[in-house]
C-alpha cells in the first residue's frame, strides 16, 4: 500500500480518489518546517505540498521510499527538482487547474489601481469622502511577461476588456498571441516600453530573479501600473519602491514577495504605499481553483506510480 504525507492543506477531494485508490493518506500540516519533515517523511511514498512546504535537498536525501513529489499547485520553485531528479524521484503539479483564479486576481488588480480605489476605501476608513480620478483599462496597452498558462489567460481576458496586449516570452509564441488579437515579442524592453500595464507571469528561475530591475523600470513609461503575481523575486522590490516615491511608476498591486509574510520594513514600506494594493499570495486561493488542484494532482500522482 502507498502511504501518501500532505503537509500543506489541500482539498479533500483529491485526497478522497487516493484513498479509493487503496492509498493511505496522512495529512500532517506541523511537518512543513525542513526540520520536522526530513525526520517524518521516512516510510512515505508520495509528498503533497502547496508552496509553504519548502522541499529542499536535505529533506528528499532523508526520504528512503519516496516515489513521487506532488506541488498542489503550479510553481515549482520550492522543490529542489535536481535533488529529486539525482534520486529518481518524480515531480507532478497541476498547472492549468488555477490559472483562472490567477488571471481574474490579476484583472481585478489591474482595475483597483486604476481607479485608486484602494486609496479611496484606505481614506473610507478614517471617515474621509475622497472622490479619486482613476483610469479606466479599456484601450489601455497591457505587456504580459511570461505568456504562459496564465499571461494567455490574463491575455484572454484583457482582450474581452478591450485592451490592447503585447506579450513577451523566451520562446516564440507569436502564432498563439495572433489567436488571441495580441502581438508578441522576444525582446522584453519592446514590451514594456510603451505599455500603460505590466504583469508579470514568469516562473522563479536564476534567469528570472530580478528579471524586473531598476534598468527595466526606468525603460517604461512614466505613471505605468505594474501587477506582479508571480513571484516576488522576479522583480526588485527596493527599485519599485524607490520609483513609486519618485512617481515614475503610478501604481502597483503585488500578490507575492520575497518573504512571505513580509516583515523587513523596505516591504512594509512598499505595502502600505498608497498606490500600491497588496494581498497575500491567494492567486489560486479560490475554491474552485483548489478543488480542480486537488483532483488534478491525484491524477497526476496515479499517473505517476503506473496505477
Ligand atoms: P507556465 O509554465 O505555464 O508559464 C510560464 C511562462 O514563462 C512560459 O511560457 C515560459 O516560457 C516563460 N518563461 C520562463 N522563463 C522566462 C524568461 N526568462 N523570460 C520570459 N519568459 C520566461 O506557468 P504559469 O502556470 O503561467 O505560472 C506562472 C507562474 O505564476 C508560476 O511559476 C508561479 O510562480 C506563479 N503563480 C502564482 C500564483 C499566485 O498565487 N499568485 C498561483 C499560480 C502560479
Amino acid at each position: 500500500m502507498y502511504k501518501v504525507l500532505v503537509t500543506d492543506k489541500v482539498h479533500e477531494e483529491g485526497l478522497n480518489i487516493l484513498k479509493r485508490n487503496g492509498f493511505e493518506v496522512v495529512v500532517d500540516l506541523d511537518a512543513y518546517r525542513p526540520e520536522v519533515l526530513k525526520e517524518r517523511i521516512k516510510g512515505f511514498d508520495v509528498l503533497i505540498v502547496r508552496s509553504r512546504t519548502k522541499v529542499r535537498r536535505e529533506v528528499i536525501e532523508a526520504a528512503d521510499r519516496l516515489k513521487v513529489i506532488a506541488r498542489a499547485g503550479s510553481g515549482l520553485d520550492n522543490i529542489d527538482l535536481e535533488a529529486a531528479r539525482e534520486k529518481g524521484i518524480k515531480v507532478v503539479n497541476a498547472p492549468d487547474a488555477l490559472k483562472n483564479a490567477v488571471a481574474e486576481l490579476v484583472i481585478a488588480m489591474m482595475i483597483v489601481v486604476a481607479r485608486k480605489a484602494m486609496y479611496s476605501y484606505r481614506a473610507l476608513l478614517e471617515g474621509k469622502w475622497e472622490k479619486v480620478m482613476g483610469t479606466e483599462i479599456a484601450g489601455k496597452k497591457l505587456a504580459v511577461i511570461g505568456f504562459g498558462r496564465i499571461g494567455r489567460e490574463v491575455t484572454k481576458k484583457a482582450r474581452e476588456l478591450g485592451m490592447d496586449v503585447i506579450a513577451y516570452d523566451v520562446i516564440d509564441m507569436s502564432d498563439v498571441a495572433e489567436e488571441l488579437g495580441a502581438k508578441f515579442t522576444k525582446d522584453l524592453i519592446e514590451a514594456i516600453r510603451d505599455a500603460d500595464f505590466v504583469t508579470l507571469h514568469v516562473p522563479l528561475t536564476p534567469e528570472t530573479r530580478n528579471l524586473i530591475n531598476k534598468d527595466v523600470i526606468e525603460k517604461m513609461k512614466d505613471g505605468v501600473i505594474i501587477i506582479n503575481a508571480a513571484r516576488g523575486e522576479v522583480m526588485d522590490y527596493k527599485a519599485l519602491l524607490e520609483a513609486l516615491e519618485s512617481g515614475k511608476v503610478g501604481g502597483a498591486a503585488l500578490d507575492v514577495y520575497p518573504e512571505e509574510p513580509p516583515q523587513s520594513e523596505y516591504l512594509l514600506k512598499l505595502i502600505r504605499h498608497p498606490n500600491v494594493f497588496a494581498t497575500a499570495h491567494i492567486g489560486a486561493q479560490t475554491k474552485e481553483a483548489q478543488r480542480r488542484t486537488s483532483i488534478e494532482i491525484a491524477h497526476r500522482i496515479l499517473q505517476a506510480l503506473g496505477i
